[in-house]
């Protein structure tokens, strides 16, 4: 990153920072000292030199975009078609938290709250304690610190968790979850509510940027086609029902969380995190949105708007 890159990012943020719409979500109002127009962007390159502007250093529960990490944790642990058995990989075009299994009784995919609780599920141990043991380890790694659960975070999701109770009891009439519905609901939630500054989010989307190796510690915590699976569902199903759009003007693989952090990440080169609490009607935050938009755009990141790499640079001749 050079200075013009700093430049860019404070720029981008206090264009966006100003912007006062969309609604925070409900489970902020039970915390306290929750300021909801606070704001934070930062770009972490694939070599793990970061610039960032605003509350880059505040921490936040890392919420939905937990999903495509633990997705990347059940594929290392348990390969691909053991997890595909159990999860697909096509977008529902529905909420988040919809009530919807495919015909064959499997979620859509990882990362709407059916798929999400599903893959939880699939990490190994005995119970929420030994998941979210090996969870928080893999997010640590990811980030390059030890990172914690935010307590008060994960009772306000208890107390709002009606909703995800039901989608893991219509997971059990199917007799696919491996443990009981409340169990691991309870690790889902606890899973959610891991607290990351938007400067370690934006290191652990550099990690899944330069192949699942940490940029600074050098460990590899994710192998390469593991990578590659998650940012591929990251890019088709990451942004839930906005999917299509997100793809067609952002143009990268990108996860949110109802905290009002964004995760979008550009393989081989960096990864984009922002933060602001106000959402937009699909839960995104409004000011991340805006402001990943502005850099993909301003940067020429769109990973469709560039030419398709040749095999060893030849032409493909007719
Ligand atoms: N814990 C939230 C839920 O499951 C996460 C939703 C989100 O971040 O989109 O309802």
């Amino acid at each position: 990153m050079n200075a013009e890159a700093a430049d860019d990012v404070q720029e981008v943020l206090a264009a966006v920072a100003g912007d006062r719409s969309g609604e925070p979500s409900a489970y902020l109002a039970r915390l306290e000292g929750v300021d909801v127009d606070s704001s934070a962007l930062a770009a972490c390159s694939a070599a793990g030199e970061t610039e960032a502007a605003g509350e880059s250093t505040t921490e936040f529960a890392l919420q939905s975009i937990s999903k495509a990490f633990v997705y990347a944790f059940a594929l290392q642990e348990l390969g691909l078609e053991a997890v595909l058995a159990r999860v697909g990989v096509e977008p529902s075009g529905e909420a988040f938290n919809e009530m919807s299994l495919q015909a064959g009784g499997r979620p859509f995919n990882p990362l709407i709250n059916a798929g999400a609780i599903m893959v939880h599920g699939l990490i190994p141990g005995e119970d929420e304690d030994d998941r979210i043991t090996v969870i928080r380890d893999g997010l640590s790694a990811l980030a390059g610190r030890e990172l914690s659960v935010d307590m008060p975070v994960y009772e306000a999701e208890m107390e709002l968790s009606d909703r995800n109770l039901s989608i893991a009891h219509l997971l059990a009439s199917n007799d696919i979850l491996p443990d009981t519905p409340h169990e691991i609901v309870r690790g889902y939630s606890l899973q959610c509510s891991v607290a990351v500054t938007t400067e370690d989010l934006a290191m652990m989307g550099a990690t899944l940027a330069n192949g699942g190796v940490h940029p600074l510690t050098g460990q590899e915590v994710l192998r390469k086609d593991v990578v590659r699976q998650t940012l591929s569902v990251m890019f088709t199903c990451g942004m839930y029902d906005a999917s299509g759009e997100w793809v067609a003007e952002v143009g990268l693989p990108a996860k949110s969380g109802v905290s009002g952090g964004l995760l979008a990440v550009v393989p081989g080169v960096m990864a984009l995190a922002a933060y602001s609490p106000r959402l937009d009607e699909h839960g995104h935050s409004v000011r991340g949105v805006k402001a990943c938009t502005r850099l993909s755009q301003g940067w020429d990141l769109h990973l469709l708007g560039h030419a398709a790499p040749r095999p060893h640079g030849r032409r493909v001749r007719r």
